[in-house]
């Protein structure tokens, strides 16, 4: 430990703040260090603040920003990536403990702290028959997919998750506390959604609610010679999602030994408005299956049954393609190869993958748009487009590292691959990529000069751009 970091720890004690301290080896800062979702992650700090309340929050930054070191900062701590969400030598500020979640019924909105999981707002929110447009997995957190975008079973009829949100409130670098939203502190509003967390700490995102219906829907799962006809279905409900907005569908060639030994085309249908056998999902119901677990259920339930395993070493790499069912076909093709190659590599039973295809047709962005926009800069691809994820979990560093290999020659093969084929592109979502990618650029020039706008006048110290380390930051894109 280096003096700039025994300082932050004294400073931070001297300010009075010693209760809201986690030492290292203490039982209570290794529970938080294993909380992570990603077990590669984990980056184990000189100390953890954990602040109760918005004005500890601003008494934390204050103590912060007058001294050296380096900070981290965690919402839910669900972002897979190392340096996304914890630090090496220096404090992480956890927002866990602040997990209040309201409802008023005259303005009809969720106030939520960034602490809790999407599963337990879901939950209280039922308390009040409605609900948000919040995360898929019940685990996932708060302040990181909402300051990144966030892509629900909803967005078909709201857009992304950040443009349901009517207010933010904010501690900024100097400590004061403002509410940022479509009449007051407006371009600090914008840039929230999608600008992650370059500006300051959000402590509350007040959230416009949606009447809490029944969905309908669950995961099937087919064998991969299904996959070809499945790709298509995929290609045919994003162009249609416009004429169905409140359907979802995502398809996912899969790995996964504690299921099958083979490859699956697993993939997850859902009617927000709880219509059983809604038509959208006609071609798709005719595909055979191997698993099926559709049925109506609470978007609460929908959430906590079907959760990503936690505690592995993670790598995920993210790109997004124009809505053809050539990149979907070229993609399960490498993912075959992919698994076969890993089996010589990695012991059975020690790694699994995920190749996903989700619609990003252009009906998003228009929702964004209509709702005041965002940094995103997904207005500006005009035509339906396919977000792909890659996802490769392993037991051990050593694995991951093989995984990491052949993920990121993978992305790139895929990639070349739609640019020859003019299918590429050029966005990429914040919330997915790995830590070698560039989103902030691929929201565009005009987004990124507003972001560097926005980050300089609402703190022009840089700190959160530079001393808050963690996440995507302005400065290495300028690099
Ligand atoms: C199993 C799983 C399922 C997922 N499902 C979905 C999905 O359905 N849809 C989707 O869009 N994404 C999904 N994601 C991605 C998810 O949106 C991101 O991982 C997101 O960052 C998680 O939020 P978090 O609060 O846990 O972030 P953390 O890892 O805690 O934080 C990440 C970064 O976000 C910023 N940040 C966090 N909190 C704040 C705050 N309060 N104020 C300012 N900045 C902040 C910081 O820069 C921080 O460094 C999923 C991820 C996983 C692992």
């Amino acid at each position: 430990m280096d003096t700039d970091q025994l300082i932050q720890r004294d400073q931070l004690i001297a300010a009075g703040l010693q209760h809201l301290l986690l030492l290292p080896d203490s039982d209570a800062y290794l529970n938080r260090e294993a909380s992570y979702w990603a077990a590669n992650v984990a980056l184990h700090p000189n100390c953890i603040v954990q602040p109760r309340t918005t004005e500890e929050v601003s008494r934390v930054v204050k103590v912060l920003a007058k001294i050296g070191g380096p900070v981290a900062l965690r919402s839910g701590g669900h972002t897979q990536w190392e340096g996304s969400n914890d630090v090496y030598n220096g404090v992480t500020i956890d927002l866990g403990r602040m997990t209040k979640v309201t409802y008023d019924s005259h303005s009809k909105l969720a106030s939520i702290q960034p602490g809790p999981r999407w599963g337990d707002v879901y939950q209280e929110l039922l308390k009040y028959n409605v609900c948000v447009t919040g995360g898929r997995d019940g685990n996932v957190g708060i302040g990181g997919f909402l300051t990144g975008g966030g892509n629900s079973y909803y967005a078909g009829l709201y857009g992304f998750a950040c443009d349901n949100v009517a207010n933010f409130e904010v501690v900024l670098a100097n400590g004061d506390v403002v509410n940022a939203n479509a009449t007051s502190h407006s371009h600090l509003w914008t840039a929230l959604k999608g600008g992650s967390g370059n500006f300051g700490i959000v402590t509350r995102f007040d959230m416009y609610t949606i009447p809490a219906k029944d969905i309908w829907g669950g995961i099937r799962a087919a064998t991969r010679n299904e996959g070809d006809k499945l790709a298509q279905t995929m290609v045919d409900f994003t162009n249609d999602n416009d004429k169905n907005p409140e359907d979802a569908y995502i398809i996912n060639y899969t790995f996964n030994p504690s299921s099958s030994s083979d490859v699956l085309v697993a993939h997850v249908i859902v009617d927000t408005n709880g219509v059983v056998n809604a038509s959208a999902f006609d071609k798709i119901q005719k595909v055979p299956v191997v698993v099926e677990d559709v049925r109506k259920r609470t978007m609460a339930n929908m959430a906590d049954s079907y959760l990503l395993p936690s505690h592995q070493q993670q790598v995920w790499f993210s790109l997004t393609f124009k809505n053809d069912v050539k990149v979907i076909k070229k993609a399960g093709e490498m993912h075959d190869t992919l698994v076969d190659e890993l089996k010589g590599l990695i012991p059975a039973g020690n790694f699994t993958t995920q190749c996903l295809f989700q619609p990003i047709p252009t009906l998003f962005a228009k929702h964004s748009v209509q709702r005041g926009g965002n940094v995103m800069g997904l207005d500006k691809v005009n035509e339906n487009a396919l977000l792909w994820l890659i996802t490769g979990a392993t037991e051990t560093p050593e694995q991951q590292k093989i995984m990491r290999e052949k993920l990121t020659a993978f992305s790139a093969t895929l990639e070349r691959f739609a640019k020859l084929k003019g299918l590429d592109v050029s966005w990429q979502y914040l919330n997915y990529v790995d830590k070698t990618q560039d989103p902030l650029r691929s929201y565009g020039m005009y987004n990124l000069d507003f972001i560097r706008k926005v980050a300089t006048e609402y703190d022009p110290s840089r700190m959160f751009q530079t001393k808050v380390v963690s996440g995507w930051k302005i400065p290495n894109v300028d690099a």
